[in-house]
């Protein structure tokens, strides 16, 4: 007799053997038993996830001798030529190659009649997704006003592609991917109902590959069982699927954690050299980084199916990566693995993106050392220098339209002297609650949002080049006139200078400030900067021969930290 494949010898005849799909046999059942069978179905569902076997299996339950039951015997002639595929009332259309409307139509003529042997006549419909337009519509006529005896089931693995008309006149039941632990516990009995020698790790592994469809995971035992005579260990599994295997991936890791580029070629040359496949290489490496990644987040949760599922393992190494750093890797690697399908020479793309993950790591570091320097910074000029505002931004004030509230204050200052300002300032200090000191140019804080606005606008609006360049600045000052952009290296503030990106940042910045803004740039390091990019470019020093309380802050903040007084008072005189 001829060989029939696992997957055939071991599909499930009754509801009970169908694996993983409990929410939908006992549906099934119990619209049997309650004898409200529809006349139409839409199984949906990733492949060997026993869509087919289901529609079978539901045939037979309709047209069993004994039925409807929701325990087909298997033995009647009817269960037994539906077995067979020989029933003369259960049709099994493969909508892959019969998709037009003359096959719907020559379906719709055949509808008519009624059922020969059985009680119903039942239409299976498989990948019903890849029919014509044409011949949808010829369907749901037929769906419209089905004859009582005709059950139609469609099955596909893309139930979005199905119209709608169609899909609101079926019922829909959606097939789950079947848990590896499921696979598993299958794989087991197949193996040891047919004396197959399969180490349990061998199972294990054929079960997490098989990405929950129990057809391929038969599919592989069965190979492996052809393949091998002796006892089947998981490392002959790994050799047949052309898998990496775990202690590759763990050095490969280990040496990521270094930032060991050497190591990391090596292992990818030898792996190439053992036959192994380039995307698949970065494939698991993915996935075992994302084995760490949910390790990490929930070390209890059991629920998920881990690559590499070694506790200890994953222990060790969730140490030597951040959160932040696992996401970027894997975002990398996976980038990684879909430009290795299609590029000419994918060795080269694995090398890209595996330098690319020991370089990242260096400047996840930097990015780490910046941030903490600019924390200390901000201490250290928190407790040194409280902010001051700088005097321009009074003077800015002082030329507004003075206003009718206290216009006594306001009128005989003159826009450039410094120490009228400090008056005036002095004058509201005194009465804050009344009228307070609107100062024009935002806080920090805003400034921040303002710029993270800015940046987000950029990506939004598609401009990721202008993006990648300008968000290396950080906007440090924003008044009336000018918004101040400081960048730490020079290429990124030149090109944010040239006119396309300027025009681009500035309408962009109007558009979250209010006001027509000029984009300035400067190069410059974080924290001292911004205070002093904000002043008028020809101060001179001032200096006064008035009591201490008098003179203006900024000098009084410096007599109290280098001592010496005040010999001489001048008046600023700007342009
Ligand atoms: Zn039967």
């Amino acid at each position: 007799m001829a060989y029939v494949a696992l997957y055939r010898q071991w599909r499930p005849q009754d509801f009970e053997n169908l694996v993983g799909q409990k929410h939908i046999s006992v549906t099934l059942k119990n619209a049997i038993v309650s004898g409200k069978i529809a006349h139409a179905y839409l199984f949906s569902g990733p492949r060997g996830t026993g869509k087919t076997s289901t529609a079978k299996i539901l045939a037979k339950s309709l047209n069993c001798i004994h039925g409807p039951t929701p325990e087909p015997c298997n033995v009647c002639l009817n269960c037994q030529s539906i077995n067979t595929g020989t029933s003369m009332d259960v049709f099994e259309i493969d909508a892959a190659s019969n998709r037009g409307i003359d096959e719907i139509r020559e379906l719709r003529e055949t509808v008519k009649f009624a059922p020969v042997d059985g009680r119903y006549k039942v239409y299976i419909i498989d990948e019903v997704h890849m029919l014509t337009t044409e011949a949808f519509n010829a369907l749901l006529k037929t769906l419209e006003e089905p004859p009582a005896h005709v059950v139609f089931i469609l099955a596909t693995t893309e139930a979005h592609k199905i119209p709608a008309t169609i899909h609101s006149r079926c019922q829909r039941y959606d097939f789950r991917r079947i848990d590896a632990e499921a696979i598993e516990g299958r794989l087991t009995a197949v193996v040891q109902h047919e004396g197959l020698n399969v180490a349990p790790d061998a199972l294990k592994l054929i079960a997490s590959h098989a990405d929950g469809g129990l057809r391929d995971a038969l599919s592989i035992l069965d190979q492996c069982t052809t393949m091998e005579n002796g006892i089947i260990t998981a490392e002959k599994v790994r050799q047949l699927l052309g898998l990496i295997g775990h202690e590759w991936v763990w050095s490969i890791t280990e040496a990521l954690a270094e930032r060991d580029f050497k190591a990391v070629l090596m292992a990818l040359g030898e792996l190439i050299a053992l036959g192994k496949e380039v995307r698949q290489i970065l494939l698991e490496v993915a996935l075992y980084m994302r084995s760490i990644m949910l390790f990490k987040a929930a070390p209890d949760i059991d629920s998920i199916e881990l690559y590499g599922d070694d506790r200890n393992v994953l222990a060790k190494h969730g140490e030597q990566f951040k959160h932040d750093e696992l996401i970027d890797m894997i975002k990398i690697l996976n980038e990684g693995a879909n430009d290795a399908k299609w590029a000419p020479e994918p060795r080269i793309t694995a090398e890209m993106t595996l330098l690319s993950l020991c370089r990242r790591s260096a400047q996840a570091d930097m990015a780490n050392l910046l941030e903490r320097i600019a924390i200390l910074e901000e201490k250290v000029s928190g407790q040194s220098f409280p902010r001051i505002e700088p005097p321009i931004i009074k003077q800015v004030e002082t030329v507004r339209p003075p206003t009718p509230v206290k216009p006594v204050v306001v009128q005989p200052v003159s826009p450039k002297s410094i120490e009228k300002v400090e008056v005036k300032q002095e004058i509201s200090n005194e009465q804050p609650q009344t009228e307070p000191v609107v100062s024009s140019s935002s806080s920090s804080s805003d400034v921040k949002e303002i710029w993270d606005n800015v940046l987000k606008e950029l990506v939004a609006g598609g401009k990721r080049s202008v993006h990648a360049c300008v968000s290396q600045g950080k906007l440090i000052s924003l008044d009336d006139k000018q918004a101040i952009v400081q960048f730490a290296a020079a290429f990124p503030k030149e090109r944010t200078e040239k006119e396309d990106y300027r025009i681009m940042i500035e309408k962009v910045l109007t558009q979250f400030c209010g006001k027509t803004v000029q984009l300035c740039c400067i190069l410059g390091s974080a924290a001292v900067a911004p205070k002093a990019a904000a002043l008028p470019p020809k101060e001179k020093p001032v200096t006064t021969a008035s009591p201490l309380e008098e003179v203006h802050p900024a000098l009084r903040q410096a007599i109290h930290m280098f001592g010496g007084k005040v010999i001489k008072k001048e008046e600023y005189k700007g342009d």
